[in-house]
């Protein structure tokens, strides 16, 4: 109850917005489920001529995005974009639509840096904060893309630690916070709650099939098809324990992590031929290593040189993480334990000067 009382006290003193309270900029997106659009306040039109602001018009599936929003927002704020309020609006010619407004924490994704030439050069910079001397090579490469995963995946232990599994994780929707000089996750619209009881399955094609595991449903559970609104069901952590849904989100932060390291694989067509041959291999990244290091081009050697540095240990925590079965894969705390992350990163580099 005083948890209760706290939230009900905090969203009476937080800002509240209307429909008219927002001046459209630049469509950041759009979608099947909402239109994503950088606004400014009207009262306030001078604070950033772009708009210092997100507001994503959603339909059914944002009262959703709105719940998990507001847990993320009480539970583990720094893991994702600072939300600031969501509301139901009823005035739209196109019927009921849900409105969230979100701190706009940057021009650039983790996609939008990874097609790049430069990556991981350009996150080096943005992290740091200004452009390092030394030379450039493989050794640097690792350390920047390591000081990378470590983010995400401590984002991503927040969130499973909250009992929050996102199920679309991909690098359009991890965005670099210029404020805090760090990546967070966005786009919690196919998020599940299991722990509260929002057990919230969303209909297949909610799932990006470049990033999802093999496993078609993250419970095993009989469970309602995609509601309007949440439902709650009482579901335990004991159920939590026995399915490891979290391991969803593992797996498609492996995938992201192998296209840091392998250039070539950050391409959809790429991706996609990379899934398929993963499939052929059973998912098993041994033998799929086994299978194309013989031919690989020199691009492909190199990847797997980064992942070899230090005994190995990179392709350790990648194998770790993306399996066939869930119940074999890290988790994300037992993944920032790794002897991978052992070495210093980023922050290392710029004291070494
Ligand atoms: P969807 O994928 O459903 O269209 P997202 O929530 O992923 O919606 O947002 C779409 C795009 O808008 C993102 O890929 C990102 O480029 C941008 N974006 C979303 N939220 C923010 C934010 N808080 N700050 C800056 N950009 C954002
Ligand atoms: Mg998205």
């Amino acid at each position: 109850w005083d948890m209760f009382v706290l939230a009900f006290v905090e969203r009476l003193f937080r800002p509240t917005y209307r429909k008219d309270d927002f001046v459209l900029g630049k469509k950041l997106g759009e979608g099947a489920f909402g239109v994503v659009y950088r606004v400014s306040l009207a009262k306030n039109p001078s604070s950033k001529k772009e708009g210092d602001l997100v507001l994503k018009k959603a339909t059914e599936y944002g009262a959703v995005e709105i719940w998990m929003n507001e847990r993320v927002r009480r539970a583990c704020s720094s893991s994702c974009a600072d939300f600031l309020y969501g509301f139901l609006e009823n005035s739209s010619k196109k019927g009921a639509q849900y409105w969230l407004l979100w701190r706009f924490e940057g021009e650039a994704t983790l996609s939008d840096l990874m097609l790049s030439k430069d990556f991981p050069y350009n996150v080096e910079a943005m992290i740091l904060g200004e452009v390092q001397a030394l030379p450039k090579g493989l050794e640097r490469e690792n350390r920047i893309i390591q000081t990378i995963m470590r983010q995400v995946l401590f984002a991503l232990d927040a969130l499973h630690t909250t009992g929050i599994v996102h199920r679309d994780i991909k690098p359009q929707n991890i965005i670099f916070s210029e404020g805090s000089r760090t990546f967070k996750i966005i786009d919690l619209g196919a998020a599940a709650d299991l722990r509260v009881g929002i057990n919230y399955i969303p209909k297949e094609f909610l799932l990006d099939p470049r990033y999802a595991a093999p496993e078609q449903y993250i419970m095993s559970t009989q469970t309602p098809s995609a509601p309007s609104a949440p439902v709650a069901t009482a579901l335990s952590p004991v159920l939590w324990q026995m399915n490891l849904p979290d391991r969803f989100d593992i797996y498609s932060a492996g995938l992201i992590f192998l296209q840091m390291a392998f250039p070539s694989l950050r391409s959809d067509s790429n991706l996609i031929q990379f899934n398929r041959q993963l499939k052929r291999c059973e998912y098993d990244l041994v033998s799929w290593r086994k299978a194309v290091e013989p031919r690989a081009s020199l691009e492909l050697r190199r990847g797997f040189e980064l992942l070899d540095l230090d005994g190995g240990i990179g392709w350790e925590l990648l194998t770790s993480m993306v399996r066939y079965k869930a119940r074999q894969r890290t988790s994300a705390k037992t993944a920032l334990a790794h002897p991978y992350f052992d070495r210093e990163g980023l922050l290392a580099l710029s004291f070494m000067q």
